[in-house]
């Protein structure tokens, strides 16, 4: 079993990109910058968005974090978002999910603008990504991409299963790996809640990507041997050790599958710290106006 290190990988990143920004810098372009929206006091939130804003201030880039309470109505986020589209000196900006409930997360969406969704949520972008035109790929597939890249793991004419249908996760990679692209062409299967047989269906897996949220959900009686198994999944959970603290695990019994794959990504540090690069490489792009000249 190889060990698919999406920390590591991430430092690779950050190194080249600090030469890019040296670079723009020495060309007098600006640098790039990033702003997050985020709503209220979930701490899973506020440590995605920190972690983002500290990836930022790592490598160079310029970041703005706007902190709104979870009582602001809808109609005022969404002038917060306006004043993010309207502000020239940022470059992308996400809005960190979940949303409070009484505020429309479609609504707010749809809102961003498509050449600032940096996110790669926004349905245009979307739509680009479907159609394989230039546009800002979701942030955790595309991170899922670069580990498959970065491991010169074959995908064309592979068998891939992806269980989960989410609009962020599941089903923008399984179109993603379909496509025919340099990390693509492959066969995929999209497997979700009302998927009958799903064990038959995994076992025929060369690459199984896991994006459910329950904790070990896959197992090694699911898992073809040498397969590859990417985890998406962040479950917060009790450590074993009864100490009343908790742990973060996958979607797939790490353990039980570790000796039967081929490669094996960890939670955490395997697709996680890949997401933000994901999202840091769009807001490259939306400064160097790559996407949408
Ligand atoms: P989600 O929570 O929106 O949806 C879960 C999906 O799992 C659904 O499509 C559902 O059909 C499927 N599912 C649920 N029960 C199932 C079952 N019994 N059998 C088969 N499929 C089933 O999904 P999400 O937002 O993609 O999140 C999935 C997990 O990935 C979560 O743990 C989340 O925290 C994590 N996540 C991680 C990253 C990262 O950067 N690593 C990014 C996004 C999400």
């Amino acid at each position: 079993m190889k060990l698919i290190d999406g920390r590591a990988v991430a430092e690779e990143i950050k190194s080249s990109l600090k030469i890019e920004l040296f670079e723009l810098t020495q060309n007098n372009q600006r640098i790039p910058t990033l702003a997050a929206i985020l709503v209220g006091d979930n701490p899973a939130s506020k440590a995605y968005v920190n972690n983002k804003v500290k990836t930022c201030k790592e490598i160079g880039f310029n970041s703005l974090l706007v902190k709104l309470p979870s009582d602001i109505s809808e109609a005022d986020l969404l002038k917060e978002v306006e004043r993010l589209n309207n502000n020239a000196e940022v470059d992308g900006f996400i809005v960190q999910l979940p949303l409070p409930k009484h505020i429309d997360e479609v609504k707010v969406t749809l809102a961003i603008d498509p050449k600032k969704d940096v996110d790669g949520f926004h349905p245009i972008n979307f739509g680009r990504m479907a159609q394989g035109l230039p546009c800002y790929l979701p942030a955790t597939p595309y991170g899922i991409t670069l580990l498959l890249k970065r491991y010169n793991i074959e995908t064309a004419g592979k068998h891939v299963v992806v269980v989960g249908r989410s609009n962020i996760v599941g089903t923008p990679i399984s179109i993603l790996l379909s496509r025919k692209t340099e990390v693509g062409d492959a066969t995929v299967t999209l497997a979700h809640s009302r998927t009958k047989n799903l064990h038959e269906i995994t076992l025929q897996a060369d690459i199984l990507i896991a994006a459910i949220g329950i904790p070990g959900f896959i197992t090694e009686d699911m898992v073809k041997e040498g397969a590859v198994v990417v985890d998406v999944g962040i479950n917060r959970v009790e450590d074993d050790e009864n100490t009343g603290k908790s742990k973060l695990v996958g979607d797939v019994d790490f353990d039980g599958i570790k000796n039967k794959s081929s490669y094996i990504t960890p939670v955490p540090g395997g697709v996680g710290p890949m997401t933000v690069m994901g999202l840091i490489m769009n807001t490259l792009k939306a400064a160097k106006k790559e996407i949408y000249p």
